[in-house]
């Protein structure tokens, strides 16, 4: 949505230097915010935070932006801001610093505190160096920013807003706010600072549009005091609450509370101890040691005198109360005179996991106060009069609303124009999209890279298009692995062995074993010739590898049309010595009953070679040279394995067991099928696709 300003002034803006603003991440979404500022030679980067995985993204740990683009220009980049320590806004920073480096980073003392916990982890400290900063500190970065820290308010303790200065003009970039006015840390919003440069004139404003879609003031961060009061004092048994650990407010007002109502405090969950543990060193919370006991003791308490504090108000599995409500928590059962209170919203997509936690909670006879209703729980994100009131002191030339999705972001536009921002003076822009800002233009550029990078548990490993695919597969359609006996001159030595896990069909095993040897037959008669390549040597150098995705390949479009199942299809072969007597299959003796081919593979098959030399000029890949290679000759050629097929093996063999009545067993190598790196280009997924277009 190029403004049609922007479309009269791109000549101009062309010609002349200006600012580009690139957002990698936070749009159309919440989460992974990542921002690049750049003028001339000089890259800035503001906050790289993380997102969380949505369903389907089977065993991914965390959602990280695609940071090509900064790997391409890392020697530009001279240093990052950080706005605060949510982790949406840092919690990529660890990770980006084994890509790329990032010379210095300038944030709040909270922020850096968590970070560098982050970083310990990840064994990066020696990366970057940490500039901590103050309110109105102003820091320079590279020869064109110098930026201000305007304190904010927001859920999160020691937040800012950023006036950043550049060449163009003076850009405000909000952060996550909402205007407090009584915050509980008794730090102000630095309103007077925002007017400050809303009277010198702002070229543009990039604001938070999380609540967009929300009429009316975000109440005050305190509102939620007296209404957790009242639940904690009129509670009989235990009190147990669950919070992001990192909403440092409203764990200081619990704390506060549980000193008020005479309670100890019980902590459980790895980053409420760790927060906690921050933010009073730091002195941003105020609690007395005393306070908190550890929870192996607690239970010698009386019930009325506890309150448990805890993770797992995103029903994440793993946290602490979702351990508990499933009656897996080592320490904690849930009693029927616990009061279970969930001061937090869920974010959008966890609803469905806290729902079935607060379900399976009320199952276990607690009390369980959650939702809106109850005055618990308060965002901390402004509403459209926190934006406008934002709009009204900046007075911005040109708007661009950011950490939102698209429709958020629409809102957030429309309270803009109603504040008498021209519809041409603002940009909706998407991840990876360009703002190109000049003293009298706002554009969009050529987009650049972005994208997603899964990460998973461990989170060093990056979890690929294939990899998800083949999870997801699993998942859904379970895998069928499929050991073939193969002697070195192309002969089926035993007959197929097939093992099926979580595959659901009609089929009887034999059909599955004869369609199996079909395709091992096929692809013998049909495709030796290429997998084979006689090198002069005592052994042919087989492609044992190709032959096993050949296999898989046909056999997968067989029980797709078949039995309309996808499982995945994992072919192990074991190599036999030349000569070994071939089996005599019960492919032979049995009549095919599948449907007229329509060409593709079966066509070949059924034909003979012919067809399928068409669908080899129809775009099918070739067998990559490589992994002739990569692959180990069989034993009886006196080779020893490579470590790609031992680690193969290790994986592969325990699925399979050898057929009891195979003829000729040899202590061959297995291989198995399509290892899991760079070999193949692509998901197999798309290969099966594409080959199906062709042939149908
Ligand atoms: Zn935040
Ligand atoms: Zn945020």
């Amino acid at each position: 949505m190029t403004s049609s300003n922007g479309t009269i002034n791109s000549a101009k803006a062309n010609q002349q230097p200006h600012l580009r603003v690139i957002p990698l991440g936070g749009l159309h979404e919440i989460g992974k915010n990542t921002c690049v500022f750049e003028y001339g030679d000089d890259i800035m980067l503001v906050d790289a935070g993380l997102a969380f995985p949505s369903d389907g993204m089977h065993g991914v740990n965390v959602v990280m932006p695609d940071t090509s683009y900064l790997r391409e220009n890392q020697k530009r980049i001279r240093g990052m801001i950080v706005t605060h320590g949510h982790e949406d806004h840092i919690g990529g920073i660890a990770h980006h610093l084994k890509n790329f480096s990032i010379p210095v980073i300038h944030g709040p003392r909270l922020a850096l505190a968590m970070l560098t916990g982050k970083m310990e982890e990840a064994g990066v400290m020696d990366r970057t160096i940490l500039q901590t900063v103050a309110p109105r500190d102003v820091v320079k970065v590279g020869q064109h920013f110098s930026v201000e820290f305007i304190r904010n308010t927001h859920s999160m303790a020691d937040s800012f807003s950023l006036a950043i200065t550049t060449p163009v003009g003076t850009i405000i970039f909000t952060g996550d706010f909402k205007f407090d006015h009584t915050p509980v840390d008794g730090e102000y919003f630095d309103m007077a600072r925002l007017a400050h440069y809303g009277e010198q004139g702002v070229l543009c404003l990039f604001s938070d549009s999380t609540n967009s879609e929300v009429p009316g003031f975000c109440p005050p961060e305190r509102s939620v005091f007296p209404c957790l009061d009242r639940h904690i004092s009129q509670a009989e048994g235990r009190v147990i609450i669950t919070t992001f650990a990192s909403s440092i407010h409203r764990v200081s007002m619990i704390l506060e509370l549980a000193l008020k109502n005479g309670r100890k405090v019980g902590l459980l969950g790895r980053s409420m101890l760790n927060v906690i543990a921050k933010a009073r060193e730091l002195g941003y919370m105020q609690a007395p040691d005393d306070l908190f006991v550890p929870i192996k003791q607690i239970r010698d308490l009386p019930d009325r005198e506890t309150l448990l504090l805890m993770t797992g108000s995103q029903g994440e599995p793993l946290a602490a109360l979702s351990r508990i409500s499933r009656c897996e928590h080592p320490q904690v059962q849930v009693k029927s005179t616990d009061t279970i209170i969930f001061s937090a919203s869920p974010i959008p997509g966890n609803t469905i996991s806290v729902v079935n936690t607060i379900d399976r909670l009320m199952m276990l006879g607690a009390k369980v106060v959650y939702g809106k209703g109850e005055g618990i729980h308060v965002s901390g994100h402004g509403f459209q009069e926190d934006q406008k009131l934002m709009l009204a002191l900046t007075k911005p030339k040109y708007f661009v609303p950011v950490h939102g999705e698209h429709r958020m972001l629409v809102c957030h536009s429309k309270t803009a124009q109603s504040l008498g921002v021209p519809a041409d003076n603002i940009l909706i822009i998407d991840n990876g999209d360009v703002v190109e800002l000049t003293p009298d233009s706002i554009r969009k550029g050529d987009a650049v890279k972005a994208g997603i990078e899964l990460l998973d548990a461990s989170r060093n490993g990056i979890v690929d298009a294939r990899v998800l695919k083949e999870r997801q597969q699993l998942a859904e359609d379970g895998v069928i692995t499929l050991l073939a006996v193969i002697s070195t001159d192309g002969v089926m030595a035993a007959p197929p062995r097939a093992n099926l896990r979580g595959v659901v069909t009609t089929a009887d095993p034999r059909k599955l074993s004869s369609w199996a040897e079909r395709e091992i037959g096929w692809v013998l008669e049909n495709r030796w010739g290429q997998l084979c390549r006689n090198t002069g040597g005592s052994a042919p150098d087989v492609d044992w590898v190709g032959v096993q995705r050949e296999v898989e390949v046909g056999l997968q479009r067989r029980l797709r049309r078949e039995l309309q199942v996808e499982p995945l299809i994992i072919c192990v072969v074991q190599p036999a010595p030349a000569g070994t007597p071939a089996y005599k299959g019960r492919a032979d003796a049995e009549p095919d009953t599948r449907p007229a081919p329509r060409g593709g593979r079966d066509g070949g098959r059924d034909g003979g070679g012919r067809r399928d030399v068409v669908r080899d000029s129809s775009g099918r890949a070739p067998l990559p040279q490589r992994q002739l290679a990569t692959v180990g000759a069989p034993a009886s050629a006196g080779a020893a394995p490579t470590t790609e097929v031992a680690a193969a093996s290790a994986v592969a063999a325990p699925a399979v067991s050898l057929p009891s009545v195979a003829a000729p067993v040899v202590s061959a190598p297995v291989v198995k099928a399509a290892p899991v790196e760079e070999t193949d280009p692509e998901p197999a997924g798309r290969i099966r696709r594409r080959r199906s277009a062709a042939a149908e």
